[in-house]
Formats: C-alpha cells, sequence, structure tokens
C-alpha cells in the first residue's frame, strides 16, 4: 500500500553518518562494521532502496542543526551561523540526489499530486521518492529573513523545538514559555503559510503555541504521553487541541518512545517485548480519544540516531511499515481507515494546507 512516512532525517544520516543512501541497508550496514563512533552504527533500517520496496513514495525530510550555549552536552553547534551553514549543506545533499533521480522535492499542490499519481498508478522500481522540506529545531534560523529565504528553496513545515533548550523555543526534556523571538517565528510562519511541527515543543511552549499560531499544524512523528509517561509525548490534552485544530499526529518508531521504562543503550528491544504492536496501542488510543482514525499517520523516525538496537524486533528494515496494515486488520479497522493512516491523513491535510 502507497505509505507516507512524515519524519525521517536522511540528510543527517548523509551528512553526519556518512551514509551513502542510495545504497541498500544491507550495503551500508557492510561497510560500518567496526565503527563505534555512533550507537546505530551496522545497525541502520533507513535507505533508499528500501523506502522503495515498503512502497513509501512520500517522506516529510528534515534539515537538522542545533546550536548549543557554553555548557549544554547535546550535540550541536557553536552559533546559529554555523548551524544555518550545516542545514545548507544537508540542502544541497538533497539537491545533489535530486539531480541523479533518486528523489524529488514536493512543495506545491501540483507536485504532490503528480508524485501520488506515480506512486499509486505506475508500476516501475526506479520511482523518485518524493520529499517535502521541514526543519526539525529552528535553531539555525539565523534571523527571520532566514525563513523567509528558506521559504524560497522550499521548506514548507518547521518544528521550532528540538531537544533541550532552542533559541526560538524550548523542547524535549525542557520546560518554559515561548521567547520574543519564538512567538515572532509562529508569526512569520503563518504569514509564509508554512506548516507548524508541534513535536518536541515543551508543555509550556506548545500551548503558547496554540494560542499565537493560527495556521495548520501537524505533530510529525508523537507517540502518547498516557502509555509512555514522558513530556516527548503528548497528553490527551494536547492530542484533543490538536485535533480540533485538524492535525495529524505520525506515530514514531522509537523505542523509548513506545514501551515504558526504556533506557537508551541498556535496553534491548525484545527483552522489552517492543513491536510493531506497540505503535498500534499509540495509534489506537488517538483514534479511540477522537472516535475516528482521520487524525494519525506514520512519522517513523527511524533513521532519528537509532538503528535495529532501538527500534521494534520484528522490524528489519523500513520496508516492514508493509506489515502495519495487517496489523491494523487485526484490530478491527477497516480497509478506509487503515489507506487513512497510510496516507490519506497525510494527503488530505497537505491538500488543505495548499489547496
Ligand atoms: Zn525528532
Amino acid at each position: 500500500m502507497f505509505t507516507i512516512d512524515a519524519h525521517l532525517d536522511l540528510s543527517m544520516n548523509a551528512m553526519e553518518w556518512n551514509r551513502d543512501l542510495r545504497k541498500s541497508v544491507f550495503e551500508i550496514r557492510a561497510r560500518e562494521q567496526g565503527l563505534t563512533d555512533k550507537p546505530d552504527r551496522s545497525k541502520g533500517v533507513v535507505a533508499l532502496p528500501e523506502l522503495r520496496k515498503g512502497n513509501i513514495g512520500l517522506v516529510i525530510a528534515t534539515q537538522i542543526a542545533r546550536y548549543v550555549e557554553p555548557g549544554n552536552s547535546l550535540p550541536g553547534w557553536h552559533s546559529a551561523e554555523q548551524a544555518w551553514a550545516q542545514t545548507q549543506a544537508q540542502l544541497a545533499w538533497y539537491k545533489a540526489i535530486e539531480e541523479c533521480g533518486e528523489m524529488k522535492m514536493i512543495k506545491d499542490a501540483d507536485a504532490l499530486e503528480q508524485q501520488v499519481s506515480l506512486w499509486m498508478n505506475e508500476l516501475n522500481n526506479k520511482k523518485s521518492i518524493g520529499y517535502i522540506l521541514s526543519l526539525e529545531g529552528a535553531d539555525s534560523l539565523v534571523t527571520l529573513q532566514h525563513l523567509e529565504r528558506a521559504y524560497e528553496y522550499g521548506l514548507r513545515a518547521v518544528g521550532p523545538a528540538h531537544y533541550g533548550p532552542g533559541r526560538y523555543a524550548n523542547g524535549t526534556e525542557a520546560t518554559g514559555h515561548l521567547n520574543e523571538q519564538g512567538k515572532a517565528l509562529l508569526k512569520e510562519m503563518e504569514r509564509l503559510n508554512m506548516i507548524l511541527d508541534a513535536t518536541h515543543l515543551c508543555d509550556d511552549a506548545f500551548w503558547d503555541a496554540m494560542d499565537i499560531f493560527h495556521g495548520h499544524v501537524w505533530a510529525s512523528h508523537n507517540n502518547c504521553r498516557v502509555l509512555v509517561n514522558h513530556n516527548r509525548q503528548f497528553s490527551d490534552e494536547q492530542i484533543k487541541v490538536l485535533i480540533e485544530r485538524g492535525a495529524v499526529i505520525g506515530g514514531a518508531l522509537d523505542a523509548w518512545m513506545m514501551v515504558p521504562d526504556w533506557i537508551r543503550g541498556k535496553s534491548i528491544p525484545e527483552q522489552m517485548n517492543c513491536n510493531l504492536e506497540k505503535m498500534m496501542d499509540h495509534i489506537d488510543h488517538i483514534c479511540q480519544l477522537v472516535g475516528n482514525a482521520l487524525h494519525v499517520g506514520i512519522g517513523s523516525d527511524l533513521d532519528g540516531a537509532f538503528g535495529k538496537e532501538q527500534c521494534p524486533y520484528d522490524l528489519e528494515t523500513i520496508a516492514d511499515l508493509q506489515n502495519i496494515p495487517s496489523l491494523l486488520i487485526k484490530r478491527g479497522y477497516s480497509q478506509n481507515d487503515i489507506e487513512n493512516i497510510m496516507h490519506g491523513n497525510w494527503l488530505r491535510f497537505l491538500r488543505r494546507a495548499w489547496g
């Protein structure tokens, strides 16, 4: 079934993990044998051949670069200008990979319909993978003029926060209201008709953003706090407000967000019973809360600095997203519901946002 994945960090993997994503997952793993600089070396699950194999013809793909102040131990750049330059390197990779026909930037309604038609109607194994460009964490926007420049090259969604303190908004594992710069960013995003990605906003910033921002909101990769109690996940109150705003929420496949009590670097998926069924629990919770299956999708995050060691044990590569429909059938979801979850809800959102 045609599938949309609303969160992948493809260019980060190309530029910081040095992965040639045109190669298969297995070739990339082989080349990384013996490397120990990242926890997911030789354990990656995402590459372009596996996206094709999984019929994943459209993704939301990020640029991502954090700014860190002295004393902040998170990985990141020491100035906003360096962070901006890193996102421009990531953009250059997307452009280079487009030039060899592997991917195609989708930034308006016409291109969206062409891409959907290509993947729904044409049979060939060399189809380009469409990507909508999103910025995960806004630290790299040196000024608001940089946001407009980014819109011009194709950026269509922004998540103002990531982990920890941010220049515009504080994120996961942090607290604190939006500063003036953060409020101004949201107003400028609204003017440019950019999508707000509510994912990673800390609770204070989330509620501020819901007040200030009147444009289109989604949550590209977010699970449920009632199942895994941490501020990375949304509470039922947050989910309800997002739904009122017409949001779609993408279920994420990062093990620590799927099952409670996960300890990074220690827990093992099999021992924690972390399998694809757990994603169904999160998706089903949102559907039961809302009373329909119109506001959930997939935002796998499967290349977000983790691989096999921190994802469902019954997933070998991202192509295994194709096992989700059968799991939803077992839970009583209709064919129509399943099509909506696999692609229809994201498409409806995008058609409305860009219509
Ligand atoms: Zn993320």
